[in-house]
C-alpha cells in the first residue's frame, strides 16, 4: 500500500509544483494548508478574515485553526494524501500522527535546498489559479505571457506574501522550526530526503523512485 506523504521544505523549494505533478500522475490528492487558508480568506469567510492579516506579514496562523481546517477536509476523502505546508512545526507534526493519520502509514519527503537561493525563487513566482501549475517569470517563463500553459486561462496571480520583506520573515520561521520536524521523522524512520537544488524533472524523478 502507498504511504501518505508529508512534503517538507523551505518556501519556494518546489513542493508545491511536486505536490501537484504527482496527484496529476498518481492517485493522490493534494494538501495543501496554504491553498486551503487562501480559500476561505477569497471567500471571505469568518475563518478566512481571522487569518488574512496573519498571512499577510507571514507569520504562521494558529495551530488548531489550521489543524482543524486540514482534518475537515481530510475527512472527506478515501484516497492517499499528499501534505504540501502541513506540519509547520513539530507540535503540526504529532498532532498530524495523532488526530489525522492515527495508525496509517507515511512518509516524509524532505525537500532541501539552500535557502540562500530560495528569495529571488519566490518573488518571481506566479500561480495559476484556474487550474494550479506554478510557473517562475525567471526560471519557469510562461511560453505567452499572462497565459496558463497547461489550461489556457489568464487568471494568473501574485501571491500577496510572496514580497522580499514576508519571505524573508517565512524563511526566518521555517529556519526555526524545521530542524526539529525532520528529527521527528528521522527518529520514526519515516523520513527521505530530495536534493531540491535540482530541475523539475530531476526532482520528479528522485520522487518516484522513493515509491518504487
Ligand atoms: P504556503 O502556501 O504553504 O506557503 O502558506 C502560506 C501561508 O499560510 C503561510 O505563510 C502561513 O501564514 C499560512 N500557513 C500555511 N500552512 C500553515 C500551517 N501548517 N500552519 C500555520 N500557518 C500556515
Amino acid at each position: 500500500m502507498n504511504p501518505h506523504l508529508i512534503f517538507l521544505g523551505a518556501p519556494g523549494s518546489g513542493k508545491g509544483t511536486q505536490a501537484f505533478r504527482l496527484c496529476e500522475n498518481k492517485k493522490y490528492a493534494h494538501f495543501s494548508t496554504g491553498d486551503l487558508l487562501r480559500k476561505e480568506i477569497n471567500s471571505s469567510s469568518e475563518l478566512g478574515k481571522k487569518v488574512s492579516s496573519i498571512i499577510k506579514k507571514g507569520k504562521l496562523v494558529d495551530d488548531n485553526i489550521v489543524l482543524e481546517l486540514l482534518s475537515i477536509h481530510f475527512n472527506e476523502l478515501s484516497a492517499k494524501a499528499v501534505f504540501d505546508g502541513f506540519p509547520r512545526n513539530i507540535e503540526q507534526a504529532k498532532a498530524l500522527d495523532e488526530t489525522i493519520l492515527k495508525d496509517s502509514h507515511s512518509l516524509a519527503v524532505y525537500f532541501d535546498i539552500t535557502l540562500d537561493l530560495l528569495v529571488d525563487r519566490i518573488i518571481n513566482r506566479v500561480t495559476c489559479s484556474s487550474c494550479g501549475e506554478i510557473y517562475n517569470l525567471k526560471f519557469k517563463p510562461l511560453k505567452v505571457e499572462g497565459i496558463c500553459d497547461l489550461c489556457k486561462s489568464k487568471k494568473l496571480i501574485k501571491r500577496e506574501d510572496d514580497t522580499k520583506e514576508v519571505v524573508e520573515k517565512r524563511l526566518e520561521i521555517f529556519r526555526q522550526n524545521n530542524e526539529p520536524i525532520l528529527d521527528y521523522y528521522s527518529k520514526s524512520n519515516r523520513l527521505k530526503k530530495i536534493d531540491a537544488s535540482q530541475g523539475e524533472d530531476e526532482i520528479y524523478s528522485a520522487l518516484e523512485e522513493i515509491f518504487n
